[in-house]
């Protein structure tokens, strides 16, 4: 089934915004350049889903925005100076955020990346990722779904160049989590390019599309040479792209492990993709945990082990989440990495610190010695509002023993 595209008119909150007041510590933070409003910042009475113009304690002017709950936070500051937010606002958007990803647009060596992210790119709650020719919307909240035809006409006049569109849907109460949204359909899979490595995507089925771009760079390291010969264990691997990136750079053998069926197949169709011979790779469908105790039962240990677990997963047994169990994670893993091995470990989480996030690592190494090799932050296509720490989520340490 097609969800229309609903006109701007029929929602009658294009033009409509109404004056929020901020307590004076949201107010600091607005003046400080943090774009993401919470619900504490706000005062108390039901406003959701509207344009709002934000007032400081005194009454004065702080900022234009949108208020709407999402996953994280229920709102988003979009401009602190007295500017339409209308058709011409984005078309100058799309483009500004276009230009910014020249050198990526120039490779031949990528044809997947971010082209919006959030406030880094001046509109928090979009962000918008290029597959070879075609795009990926994806919603983060009620009201700028509510705003996508404009978004879209903007969109397609600032980059006539691409070809056709997807939709996610990141936030509850739709019946439906992607659809085609305009031009051309892209075929069901085919393959996009990063560090000259082969990857196999699919832009409408489910919200994830085979792979997680955030993380070019980690996977440029080891396409790189960082395991070449070694032994790889690639855990939570969804599709095993870091596997893929590790073979291509010489690793001797990977072991990939995922809880979900899918994976095997999925991981596959990414090996098959950069014609490698699949005998020195292995795909367990397992959880972790019990991994753990399997590698150990059968005497297995590796070079190379790479950590980037969901921020928080639940199943029958028990929980986990990285802010508080990422160091049993380290401590389990270095039970089966061999001497001078490298960890790598990855966290997505935005609301763990990066000294949080060593905190756990620190704490599952315990009194073992370690040395930090080399740290990953978002790449260059994922914008970040760089006065807000939490928009750079992503962090990665290369650690070797
Ligand atoms: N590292 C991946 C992305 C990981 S996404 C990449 O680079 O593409 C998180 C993955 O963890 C999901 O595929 C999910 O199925 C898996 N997962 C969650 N809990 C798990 C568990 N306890 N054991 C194994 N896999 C798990």
């Amino acid at each position: 089934m097609t969800y229309a595209l609903r006109k701007e008119g029929e929602f009658g909150i294009l033009f409509n915004m109404e004056k929020i007041s901020l307590n004076q510590s949201a107010e600091q933070k607005v003046l400080k350049g943090i774009n993401l409003i919470e619900k504490g910042d706000l005062p108390d009475n039901n406003l959701d889903n509207i344009w709002v113009e934000f007032q400081g304690s005194r009454g004065q002017f702080l900022a234009k925005g949108y208020l709407s709950a999402q996953n994280k936070g229920a709102g988003w500051v979009i401009t602190r100076q007295q500017e339409e937010l209308d058709l011409a606002f984005f078309v100058t958007l799309f483009q500004m955020a276009w230009n910014k990803r020249q050198a990526y647009h120039e490779s031949k060596l990528i044809t997947a990346y971010r082209i919006f992210n959030q406030d880094g790119d001046g509109f928090g709650g979009l962000t918008i990722d290029f597959y070879d020719g075609y795009s990926v919307f994806s919603w983060y909240n009620e009201f700028i779904y509510s705003q996508r035809a404009v978004i879209i006409e903007a969109f397609q006049k600032a980059l006539p160049q691409i070809k056709g569109g997807y939709e996610k849907i990141r936030f509850k109460g739709l019946d439906y989590e992607s659809q085609h949204l305009f031009g051309q359909e892209a075929p069901e899979t085919f393959t996009v390019l990063e560090n000259g490595v082969c990857y196999q995507v699919f832009l409408n089925d489910g919200l994830m599309t085979g792979i997680f771009l955030d993380q070019h760079e980690v996977r440029g390291s080891l396409v790189d040479g960082l395991a070449a010969g070694q032994s790889v264990l690639n855990l939570f691997s969804y599709t095993a792209a870091f596997s893929v990136a590790a073979a291509m750079g010489g690793a001797a053998e990977t072991t990939s492990v995922d809880l979900a069926k899918r994976s095997r197949e999925l991981s596959q169709a990414h090996f098959e993709a950069n014609h490698l011979e699949l005998d020195h790779h292995r795909f367990v469908v397992m959880d972790v945990f019990d991994y753990f105790k399997y590698a150990k039962r059968h005497d297995l240990s590796y070079d190379v082990i790479i950590l980037d677990p969901p921020s928080f997963a639940r199943n029958k047994k028990k929980t986990f989440s990285v802010a508080k169990d990422y160091h049993n994670l380290i401590a389990q893993s270095l039970e089966i990495l061999n001497p001078n091995g490298i960890l790598i470990a990855s966290t997505n989480a935005a609301n763990l610190t990066i000294s949080k996030f060593k905190e756990q690592i620190e704490k599952g190494f315990g009194s073992q010695a370690h040395n930090y090799v080399q740290t990953y932050r978002l790449p260059a296509d994922f914008q970040i509002n760089k006065k807000d720490e939490s928009s750079n989520y992503l962090k990665v340490f290369t650690i070797g023993i």
